[in-house]
């Protein structure tokens, strides 16, 4: 169970002992040719490395708790977690949830914090143990910190899975009504949400629900494919995963056949596509890309459509989409299809894959911002929400009209940090800008 095969640091050395190790190997494998080193060093090298990074991660820990509690109230809390995201590159929701994380073991789990701090567990074990964790009260926190990470040996060798398994143990023994609480928190979260199309014309759709509706949901489809099969029909040589399948998509839909699901869905296309003079890819809303035969298959199919998609109009040659006006103080109609439909529907955050919910101003209109497609941005709950939190702001980048680079926004955090959101480019790729050339008659037109 132990890992034994590579050396363990042995004692509890200080983590700038650990640090100053791996950042002694950093510095000499980092522009190394490593096919000089034997697999020995390689092996001491990915160790010394993993150590650096948990206590890489450990750092970023104590900054993000250390920002979050500066301004402890659920917004500052919030505006806090966002710039996390933002700093380490992931989701405002990621930023909030790595947030949360810091501050429960920076303030409650000082041991499991130390064996990040000295490479013992890396971050996603760190998480798994702050999430079994989190539904006991402060004192049975502390407690089941000393039992799981007291003695780090203890964590030797534990996978994700048998980690879990451990702190879970921990936690009913100390807590017997834990798993209660639990389970009434977690009926609170449930959802339904379908994850990016696979690139093969297959999607996935998931439903967080209690396990008991889970099983009766999946009984109920198994039964009646199974009930469909015992008919033999010889005309049907679909398997059982396939008629579930079917089942499951014409019963949410209210159809009798899966086929016949109405094709309601927003999709962005060039005109030369739509009329087959390209394969330009198209974008589809809640999907992403789809191939050109894909989308004119889809316009074939709903006359609706096509209506839908002569609202957007592509400037000529630049590939973005034609800015719209409105004289409105909000973003209604087809101003806010427009921008909506430039952002992808998602938004705009940099790292946000969030559905974008709202058409937000940058400039807000107390401000003297406009309603117009230069003043908007596509944004999905919480960042809207971020935004209005002090020392937050988003400005559109000026452009002329005719220049062919998507919209752009500007945004300037509390820390004064500045980040850059650019819009998808339109349906068309921006054309190569032409090599310019430059004449060079040679030095003897001079030299008379
Ligand atoms: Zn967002």
């Amino acid at each position: 169970m132990v890992a034994s095969s590579v050396s363990d640091m042995g004692n509890e050395s200080a983590a700038s002992d650990l640090q100053q190790r791996a950042s002694a190997l950093l510095s000499r494998f980092a522009y190394a040719a490593l096919d000089e080193h034997s697999d020995r060093d390689l092996v001491d090298l990915l160790r010394a490395t993993e150590e650096l990074k948990s206590a890489a991660a450990a750092l970023q820990a104590r900054a993000a708790a250390t920002m979050a509690a500066r301004d402890d109230c659920p917004a500052g809390r919030r505006s806090a977690g966002s710039q996390v995201g933002l700093a380490r590159r992931e989701s405002p929701y990621r930023g909030r949830e790595l947030t949360s994380f810091a501050t429960r073991l920076t303030e409650d789990l000082p041991r499991v914090l130390d064996a990040l701090t000295f490479g013992r567990l890396n971050e996603r074990r760190a998480m798994v143990l702050a999430a079994e964790l989190a539904d006991l009260s402060p004192e049975h926190r502390a407690e089941a910190d000393e039992r799981l990470a007291g003695n780090p040996s203890t964590l030797d060798g534990l996978g994700d899975l048998a980690l879990r398994r451990a702190a879970r143990r921990v936690a009913y023994e100390l807590d017997p009504e834990a798993p209660v609480r639990r389970r009434q928190k977690a009926r609170t979260t449930r959802r339904v949400s379908s994850r990016l199309s696979f690139g093969d014309g297959m999607s996935t759709i998931s439903g967080w629900v209690e396990d008991l509706a889970a099983a009766a949901i999946m009984t109920s489809l198994r039964d009646g494919a199974d009930r469909i099969l015992a008919q033999d029909d010889p005309d049907d040589d679909r398997t059982h995963a396939q008629i579930v399948a079917d089942l499951f998509v014409s019963r949410l839909t209210n159809q009798k056949h899966a086929q016949a699901t109405p094709v309601a869905v927003k999709l962005l296309v060039s005109a030369e596509t739509l009329l087959g003079d390209e394969d330009t890819p198209a974008d589809v809303e809640h999907i992403g890309p789809v191939p050109a035969s894909v989308a004119r298959q889809l316009v074939g199919l709903s006359p609706d459509l096509r209506s839908t998609i002569q609202r957007f109009f592509v400037a000529a040659g630049s590939g973005t989409l034609v800015a719209m006006e409105s004289g409105a103080r909000g973003f209604t109609g087809q101003l806010r299809d427009f921008v909506l439909t430039r952002d992808r529907w998602t938004c705009r955050t940099p790292y946000c894959d969030a559905p974008a919910r709202h058409v937000d101003h940058p400039v807000p209109v107390a401000e003297g911002g406009e309603t117009s497609a230069p003043n908007s941005g596509g944004a999905c709950a919480g960042c809207n929400y971020t935004k209005e939190h002090p020392g937050w702001t988003y400005t559109p980048v000026p452009r002329w009209p005719a220049d062919p680079r998507p919209h752009e926004l500007e945004i300037v955090t509390p820390t004064g940090h500045v980040y850059r959101a650019l819009a998808p480019p339109g349906p068309r790729p921006p054309p190569t800008p032409e090599p310019r050339r430059i004449r060079w008659d040679g030095p003897a037109k001079y030299a008379a």
